[in-house]
């Protein structure tokens, strides 16, 4: 397939998961089992075996351009393909130019900064790619499902409001706008799994001895609050999706398809930045023959 033609496609196959205006969102509207018009697995695997290499290419030229950056922020409840997918993204692109970061529970030095202190060291440099596995938005979700980890966060009594919520929005909708203004493109992924399908996974890890190290008590905790979490997944895309930094709800329950798409809105997104190698001017490639022509003529 054509360059311009796999493009339009992951441009197409990524399109119908977008949100980029939360107020109309509603989790129940996005099916975790949807694979779009994409046949089957075959099908899917035959498309990102078509265009192996797009990525890489074009993460060559953000590195080279050295102006942008892109921020990849990956949230899901447990076992939604999460691993899957960040080693997917790093397996079409060169390491060097590729960086993933790990948000756990906040050690004590972290909780004595505000939020977005750890986050913010960790924003990808221009030129380069960064992987959030999971992020900020850990504060208005595992925060608000369990308030006792607020209270963890040793902010002054007269800022735990009400409205601590909505300002945790208008916050990290700030931010992104500031980062955006500063030239680093983000993404925001949600990989939607279904219920069944998480019990399923969970049942492998427990069944299969090589994904029992995978398995952990506090993913099974914390599927007793997948309702609270639904709620909360789906007020934190109506309030934090917008035009600069859109949320993709990604169908999760089948890993394939996550992958798939998730790949083709970076391959799109990369593309609309209309990358370039950057042009030389006219002296320093007077200089790059001369240097070439001395090593032409080298004796030995
Ligand atoms: P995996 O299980 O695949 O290794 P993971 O992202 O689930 O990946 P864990 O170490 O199992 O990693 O879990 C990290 C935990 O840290 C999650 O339960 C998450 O909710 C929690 N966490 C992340 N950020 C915060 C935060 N700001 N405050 C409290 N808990 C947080
Ligand atoms: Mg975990």
């Amino acid at each position: 397939m054509k360059y311009r033609k796999q493009i339009r496609e992951s441009a197409r196959l990524a399109e119908p998961y977008c949100v980029s205006k939360g107020e109309k969102f509603r989790l129940k509207d996005y099916d975790p089992r949807d694979t779009g018009d994409v046949k089957n697995k075959e099908q899917g695997l035959k498309i990102i075996e078509n265009r192996a290499g797009l990525l890489s290419n074009l993460q060559e030229k953000l590195y080279a351009q050295d102006r942008w950056a892109l921020l990849l922020v990956i949230q899901a409840m447990d076992a939604a393909g999460k691993d899957g997918v960040i080693k997917h993204v790093m397996s079409g692109v060169n390491p060097q130019g590729c960086e993933v970061h790990a948000f756990k529970t906040p050690s004590a030095e972290e909780l004595n900064h505000d939020y977005l202190w750890r986050a913010h060291r960790c924003v990808p440099e221009r030129g380069k790619i960064g992987i959030f596995n999971r992020s900020y938005y850990e504060e208005v979700l595992v925060v608000r499902v369990h308030p006792t980890l607020l209270q963890a966060q040793k902010l002054p009594d007269p800022l735990i409001t009400k409205h601590i919520w909505e300002r945790r929005y208008e916050d990290i909708n700030a931010f992104e706008h500031y980062l955006t203004r500063n030239g680093v493109v983000t993404r925001k992924f949600f990989l939607h799994v279904s219920k069944k399908e998480q019990k399923k996974r969970f049942l492998e890890r427990l069944e299969d001895s090589k994904k029992n190290w995978k398995f952990s008590m506090a993913d099974v905790k914390e599927r007793a609050y997948w309702k609270d979490y639904q709620e909360a997944y789906e007020e934190m895309i109506q309030n934090t999706a917008t035009k600069h930094a859109p949320w993709y709800v990604i169908p999760a329950d089948n890993k394939w398809y996550t992958q798939l798409i998730v790949a083709s809105t970076i391959i799109s997104t990369l593309e609309d930045l209309d990358l370039s190698f950057p042009d030389l001017d006219k002296e320093k490639k007077k200089e790059l023959e001369g240097v070439r022509d001395s090593l032409l003529h080298e004796k030995d």
